[in-house]
Order: structure tokens, then C-alpha cells, then sequence
């Protein structure tokens, strides 16, 4: 049987997954452009090591998304074992050498945060996506928060959710951009350097888990985009995952 991802890829138009993916390995190609920049200025062998680590966690996520688009069509897959705080932790870590060197990168983790329902290398490709977009729109001087955190069980029925939240301080959008940030191709980048695909994926990845995307923006001020997804139940979290669709074998 097909899976749900073989299915919808071969509906949806191929040039489609295509920008998708080549949009993904732009900015892997990004990380790696950025990490090898750090090493030629590195001479501490420590820290030297430590790049050497980022490098090869992005050529694995290279060869993990080609895997992935020849095993289904896509990045997505059907099961996960969630994304833990510390895989959280190093994957946010992993994004640093693909901002600008002048851009600060904080973060702040919620301890005991609670493992988040969504894959870790779905969950790296949306913050990147998100990191990149807040690293292009801040000039000199600019800061990107990148924060996690628990959403207890709230009046409205909503919880047991974790937010993640990158916000920058840069350039802001305007109204009519805010209602556009979504749709696949809107883009206000100049030809070549903008797809207008990012967001979209983003915000199909975040749905596809049960979550939803949330987007505050003033211009001249900043932005702040919030994902916000389903918590790995307790009994879950425990029990080891098996995957029907496991992509990481070699065969
Ligand atoms: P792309 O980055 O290729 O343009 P995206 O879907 O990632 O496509 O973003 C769409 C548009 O949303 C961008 O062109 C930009 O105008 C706006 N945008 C996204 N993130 C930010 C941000 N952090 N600050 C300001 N504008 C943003
Ligand atoms: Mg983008």
C-alpha cells in the first residue's frame, strides 16, 4: 500500500516538491557555507571540533531529507518519536553558522520542557526556515530569540501544547504582507533569493502535526512567529517508538 505522503506527492505537481526541496538544501547548503566560514577563521581545536560536529549534522540531514524525498516524496514521515528538549536544544545550536555573523542568537529552553509531537528533522528544517527569514530581516546589530516553552491546560480547552517561538528584531511586516506570509510563492525578496515557499512549509509541517502557526509583526519593530505543537503523551515518551516507514535504514 502507498503510503498517505507517496499519495499526496504524486498528486500534488512534482516542479512542486521539487522548490520544496531545493528550497530545504539552499539552506542546509547555508549552515554548511556559514560553519565552513567559522572553521577557516577557527584555530582553537576545541572549537574547531565542535564545527566539525555541526558540519557533519548537516551533511546528515542532507542525505536524511534526500533520503526521505526518494523514499516518499517528501520531508514529512508518517511515524516519529517526537523531538526531545535536548535534540531541541542541539538542533537550535546547529542553526547558529547560518545567521550572519553580526546577528546574536539567544535561547531559552523551559526546563522540563516536555517532548515536543513532531519530527526533529522536519522541526530543524522549519526553524531554520524561520531563522533565516528573521536573519534577513534585521541589519546590523540584530537579535533573534529563539524560545520554547510549555503550554499548560488552559480555559479554552488548548494545553498540554509546547510553543516555540522565534522572534526577531528586525524590519516587521506590514498588514498586507502579514496576510500573505503564508501563501506558497509570496514572496517580497528579490528574484533568485526569495522562493516565497518557507512559511507555507512551515505552516503545513505545524497542521500536519495537530498544532497551528501563529505570526505577530509590527513594522519597524520586529517579528515573532510561534509554532505550537501537540506535547508527546506521557505513555508515549516511555514506550520505545516503532516506525512504519523507517527512513534511516540503508538498503
Ligand atoms: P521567502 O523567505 O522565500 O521570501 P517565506 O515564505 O519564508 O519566503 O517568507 C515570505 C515573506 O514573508 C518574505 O518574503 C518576507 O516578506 C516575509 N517575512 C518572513 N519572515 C519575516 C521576518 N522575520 N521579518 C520580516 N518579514 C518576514
Ligand atoms: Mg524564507
Amino acid at each position: 500500500a502507498l503510503s498517505a505522503h507517496l499519495e499526496s506527492a504524486r498528486r500534488g505537481s512534482s516542479d512542486e516538491v521539487t522548490k520544496s526541496v531545493v528550497h530545504d538544501m539552499n539552506n542546509l547548503l547555508a549552515v554548511i557555507d556559514g560553519s565552513l566560514r567559522l572553521l577557516e577563521r577557527q584555530s582553537d581545536a576545541d572549537a574547531r571540533n565542535a564545527i566539525f560536529t555541526r558540519l557533519r549534522g548537516a551533511v546528515d540531514r542532507g542525505a536524511i531529507l534526500t533520503r526521505r524525498l526518494l523514499d516518499h516524496g517528501s520531508l514529512a514521515r508518517r511515524g516519529y518519536a517526537g523531538t526531545t528538549p535536548t535534540q531541541l536544544s542541539v538542533a537550535v545550536e546547529a542553526l547558529r553558522p547560518s545567521l550572519s555573523p553580526d546577528t546574536l542568537m539567544e535561547i531559552e529552553i523551559e526546563s522540563g520542557l516536555w517532548p515536543v509531537k513532531a519530527d526533529p528533522d522536519e522541526l530543524y528544517f522549519a526553524l531554520l526556515n524561520l531563522c533565516r527569514n528573521a536573519d534577513a530581516a534585521t541589519r546590523k546589530g540584530g537579535l533573534i530569540v529563539i524560545s520554547a516553552a510549555n503550554v499548560s491546560a488552559r480555559s479554552d480547552g488548548y494545553g498540554g501544547m509546547v510553543a516555540i517561538t522565534v522572534r526577531d528584531n528586525g524590519s516587521g511586516m506590514t498588514e498586507e504582507v502579514m496576510g500573505r506570509v503564508f501563501e506558497p510563492y509570496f514572496t517580497t525578496k528579490e528574484v533568485g533569493v526569495g522562493t516565497g515557499l518557507g512559511l507555507a512549509q512551515v505552516r503545513a509541517f505545524v497542521e500536519r502535526q495537530g498544532g497551528w502557526i501563529q505570526l505577530q509583526s509590527e513594522l519597524g519593530v520586529g517579528t515573532a512567529i510561534q509554532l505550537i505543537f501537540p506535547r508527546v503523551p506521557d505513555e508515549e515518551s516511555a514506550a520505545p517508538v516503532l516506525e512504519p516507514n523507517s527512513d534511516v535504514s540503508c538498503s
